[in-house]
């Protein structure tokens, strides 16, 4: 079935959400580290752990919501068909099963429903976070919500 699609303004200030799996937070946390300067100019959630980390160990403002196996993977794939997440970083671990794989699934899913660039390991972080749409407006093609 073909989505309909309208256009919805993207401002240049980005709401960024971060997640990442115990394996993985030690990578996203020196990422984090690393752009810190560029992702201070946007807003940022996270699920649970990995934005207490960030908050804690780098210092920037993160809205928390829940740890990701207790519901925060749903609650960011929630906020992302409101139309409310503008990127995603999700380093999630491909060598270890995840008890919530069913939402890592649903949060991938929803993420490309609702055409947000998504990236899942380092390289991608950087390859998005260089792009110059990460400073400028951009227009966002999202599903109509009417059928
Ligand atoms: P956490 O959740 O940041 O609370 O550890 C991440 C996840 O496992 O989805």
């Amino acid at each position: 079935m073909a989505i309909s699609t309208v256009e919805l303004a993207v401002p240049a200030r980005k709401t960024i959400a971060l997640v990442a799996h115990d394996n993985m937070k030690e990578e996203l946390l020196e990422w984090v580290g690393a752009h810190r300067e560029e992702l201070a100019k946007h807003a940022l959630i996270g699920t649970g752990t990995t934005g207490g980390l960030v908050a804690e160990k780098i210092g920037l403002p993160v809205e928390r919501l829940r740890s990701g196996p207790l519901g925060g993977d749903q609650q960011i794939g929630g906020r992302i068909s409101e139309g409310e997440v503008d990127v995603l970083l999700f380093f999630w671990d491909p060598l270890e099963p995840q008890p919530h794989d069913p939402d890592i699934k649903a949060l991938l899913r929803i993420a490309v429903v609702w055409n947000i660039p998504v990236a899942c390991n380092r390289a991608s972080a950087d390859f998005i976070m260089s792009s110059p749409f990460m400073s400028t407006d951009y227009v966002r093609r999202v599903p109509s919500h009417i059928r």
